[in-house]
């Protein structure tokens, strides 16, 4: 699988301290993106499920982790991956969230019903749909844009995360190595590196 980072624990993509997994590859190329960096697999890391599960194994020895945050890059761009990924993970995860740059209802017609049950059987929370620049608004939160739904494939957790959108929208500043990396969803005027 292509990754481009794993960062841990991170407290602004998601409810809870969480463990984030940013993958590398996207076609959508939405205007305004915050991680345009992430679009080409050049660069990217290439992980066997195996080796990123042994990589979570490692880091929840460490500390307490609440959730699992998979984003990009677009993420079901590697779907076989990250559905081994996503069902090794759900065992242990109950809350994985997972972004993607297409709509929900565009996966009903690309993807197999199968691999559809796959997703929605291993997933917690789905966010879908491109970034559109015209609709960030600080009111969005835990989107980049107001367009993008929050999908529960697990209803139970719904109250949960109202809670912590209640919260608004938060960035969280985790050096990674020397690099000084923001997490979290950005204004409009911000940079993410
Ligand atoms: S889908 Fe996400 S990662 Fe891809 S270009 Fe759009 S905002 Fe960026």
């Amino acid at each position: 699988m292509k990754i481009d980072r794993i960062l841990a624990p991170i407290e602004t993509l998601g409810p809870g301290q969480r463990l984030v997994i940013w993958t590398r590859g996207c076609s959508k190329h939405c205007r305004g993106c915050a991680n345009p960096e992430l679009w080409d697999i050049a660069g990217a890391r290439e992980y066997a499920v195996g080796d990123i599960l042994q990589i979570i194994g490692n880091i929840s020895s460490t500390m307490e982790l609440n959730g699992i945050t998979i984003s990009g890059g677009d993420p079901l761009e590697q779907r076989e991956e990250l559905l081994q990924l996503t069902e090794s993970l759900a065992a242990r995860f109950e809350d994985i969230l997972v972004y993607t740059g297409y709509e929900y209802r565009e996966l009903e017609m690309l993807w197999t019903g199968r691999d559809l049950e796959r997703l929605r059987a291993s997933v917690a929370v789905l966010i879908d749909g491109p970034y559109r620049e015209e609709e960030n608004r600080t009111d969005v939160v835990l989107r980049g844009s107001a367009n993008q739904q929050i999908i529960f494939f697990k209803e139970h957790l719904k109250t949960l995360y109202e809670a912590y959108l209640q919260k608004g929208r938060k960035i969280q500043n985790i050096y990674m190595g020397r690099q000084l990396v923001s997490v979290g969803i950005h204004s409009r005027k911000e940079t993410q590196p």
